[in-house]
């Protein structure tokens, strides 16, 4: 039986609000979330740092869980502007994103340093969130398992022994923010390979670990993606920032379940 159906993996929905929001905005939009708490499946925002005190405060109680976009890969000490895993979990947040392709492009983050971030978060108890995909030049060049590949490789070690206790989130650079979206297909493909990699590196709890959709994902075009049996939700960017479209992609994920 493929990994994909032997074991039930109950749908994950995180919003990456990326650097957008005031306090208002925030506000208004907890608001609306909180109001349609309890939501059917397990959903979770990442706001930027600042607004994580606010998030907590908000979303207690609520069901709906908060993470970071960005860990750092120090413990603590003189590092100016990082934010390390232990105050994130101090914030109690759930979940914090490593590898997001803006890091990597923008910012250079390197494998390495992604795998040594994800060494951090996994140390502090929190779930790490590897985000992985291909450029449109590498799919067209029918490099996309390659890269695929590499940047799980990079972090299999860390990952070997977290019990499971990860998601992985297949982004292809082409897709986010741009309204494209990868087909149901190519996102199965990815999708299957990412999870068949991890059995092969013996990662443990392969089979239950979540493997996000990133790219564009709409409340139009959500449930043709949640319906792939390897996509056990999204991680949404610009659809995170407006609620009523937000909800309506958890609610397209509940009819995975
Ligand atoms: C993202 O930033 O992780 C993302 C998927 O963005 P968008 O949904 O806007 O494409």
């Amino acid at each position: 039986m493929p990994a994909s159906l032997a074991v039930r993996r109950p749908p994950l929905v995180l919003g990456n609000w990326k650097m957008n929001c005031d306090v208002a905005f925030a506000e208004r939009l907890l608001a609306e979330l909180v109001g349609q708490a309890p939501l059917p499946v397990e959903v979770g925002v990442c706001p930027p740092y600042p607004y994580l005190g606010l998030a907590a405060a908000r979303l207690a109680g609520s069901g709906i869980g908060w993470g970071a976009q960005d860990v750092a890969a120090q413990a603590d000490g003189a590092f100016t502007g990082e934010v390390s895993s232990t105050m994130l979990a101090d914030l109690g947040c759930r979940w914090t994103l490593v590898g997001h392709s803006e890091r990597r492009t923008l910012f250079g983050e390197t494998d390495a340093l992604v795998a040594a971030k994800v060494a951090r978060a996994l140390a502090a108890g929190l779930v790490p969130v590897v985000c992985v995909g291909e450029t449109r030049e590498e799919r067209e060049q029918g490099d996309t398992e390659a890269v695929l590949s590499r940047q799980l490789d990079a972090v299999t070690g860390e990952l070997a022994q977290a019990g499971g206790r990860f998601v992985l989130a297949y982004e292809p650079v082409w897709a986010i923010g741009t309204g494209l979206t990868a087909t149901p297909s190519q996102a199965q493909s990815a999708h299957a390979f990412l999870r068949t990699r991890l059995v092969q590196a013996d990662v443990s709890g392969a089979a239950s670990v979540r493997v996000l959709y990133g790219g564009s994902v709409k409340a139009s075009n959500a449930g043709a993606l949640f319906a792939l049996p390897d996509v056990d939700g999204g991680l949404i960017g610009g659809a995170s920032l407006v609620g009523e479209e937000f909800l309506a992609i958890v609610r397209a994920a509940a009819r995975r379940c």
